[in-house]
C-alpha cells in the first residue's frame, strides 16, 4: 500500500502568526484520518491547505506521489465537504451534483450513470429535483458528500460535516460515512473537535494543539496511552 498525501515541513502564518508550525503527516491509501483538536488549532487551515485554498508559507504537499504544493485545487484529485454544505442555492441537487464534471466537459452519459450511482449510494433520489432551501440539513449534507463523490476523486476531505447537525441526525450520518469508507476504500482526511466522532470513525487520529500534531496513532493507542496531558485531558473530557 502506498501513501496517498504527503505533508512535509508544512508551515503556514497569517502575518506573525504562526498557525502551522513544521507539521508532517503521511496518510496511508485508503487511510481514514481524523484530525481532533480544540477550535482554533489550526485543522481548518491544514485541510484548507491540503485542498489548495490557501498558500503554504513552507514545506510541501504530495497527493499519490505528485507535489501538488502549487497545483490548482481542481487539479489535485480531490474532493472537499464543509460544514456549511456550499451548495448553489439556485440550482437544483441534481445541478449541484453536475455542476463540475459539466464545467470539466465529462460526456453527459458519463455524468448520469455518476449521479445515479451517488444517488443510490447517498440515497438522495427522491431529491434530485429539489432546490437546497427544500432540504433539511441531513441531506443537504449528503448531497454535499454527493458532489465529492461524482468526481470520482481518490482523497476526501471533510471539515466539520456534520457539527451543523442535532444529535440524532450526527450519530445517523456518521455510520453512513463510516459504511462511505468501508465501500469507497478511499483516503479520508476528516476534521472534527468531537472525541466521538473521531473515536468512531479514525483509523489514526491527528490530536492537534496550536498548529502542532501532539499525537498520531490509532483510537485505542491515544485512549490508552496519551503521550502527554493535554492529549489525555483532551481526548478524556466529554464533548
Ligand atoms: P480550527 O479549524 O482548528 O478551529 P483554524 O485553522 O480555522 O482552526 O484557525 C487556526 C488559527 O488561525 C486561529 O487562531 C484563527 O484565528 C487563525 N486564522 C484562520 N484563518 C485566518 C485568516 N484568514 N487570517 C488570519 N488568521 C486566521
Ligand atoms: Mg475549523
Amino acid at each position: 500500500m502506498g501513501t496517498s498525501v504527503s505533508i512535509q515541513d508544512l508551515s503556514l502564518s497569517f502575518g506573525a502568526v504562526t498557525v502551522l508550525q513544521t507539521l508532517n503527516l503521511d496518510v496511508a491509501d485508503g487511510e481514514f484520518i481524523v484530525l481532533l483538536g480544540p477550535s482554533g488549532c489550526g485543522k481548518s487551515t491544514l485541510l484548507n491547505c491540503i485542498a489548495g485554498l490557501l498558500d503554504v508559507s513552507q514545506g510541501r504537499i504530495f497527493i499519490k506521489g505528485k507535489n501538488v504544493t502549487w497545483e490548482e485545487p481542481k487539479d489535485r484529485g480531490i474532493g472537499m465537504v464543509f460544514q456549511s454544505y456550499a451548495l448553489y442555492p439556485q440550482m437544483t441537487v441534481e445541478k449541484n451534483l453536475s455542476f463540475g464534471l459539466r464545467v470539466a466537459g465529462t460526456p453527459r452519459e458519463e455524468i448520469a450513470k455518476r449521479i445515479a450511482r451517488a444517488a443510490e449510494i447517498l440515497q438522495i433520489e427522491p431529491l434530485l429535483q429539489r432546490k437546497p432551501a427544500a432540504l433539511s440539513g441531513g441531506q443537504r449534507q449528503r448531497v454535499a458528500i454527493g458532489r465529492a463523490l461524482v468526481r470520482d476523486v481518490d482523497v476526501f476531505l471533510f471539515d466539520e460535516p456534520l457539527s451543523n447537525l442535532d444529535a440524532k441526525l450526527r450519530a445517523e450520518l456518521r455510520v453512513e460515512i463510516k459504511l462511505l469508507h468501508r465501500k469507497l476504500q478511499n483516503t479520508m482526511i476528516y476534521v472534527t473537535h468531537d472525541q466521538i466522532e473521531a473515536m468512531t470513525l479514525a483509523d489514526r487520529i491527528a490530536v492537534m494543539k496550536g498548529g502542532v500534531i501532539q499525537q498520531l496513532d490509532a483510537p485505542q493507542t491515544i485512549y490508552n496511552r496519551p503521550v502527554n496531558r493535554f492529549v489525555a485531558g483532551f481526548l478524556g473530557s466529554p464533548a
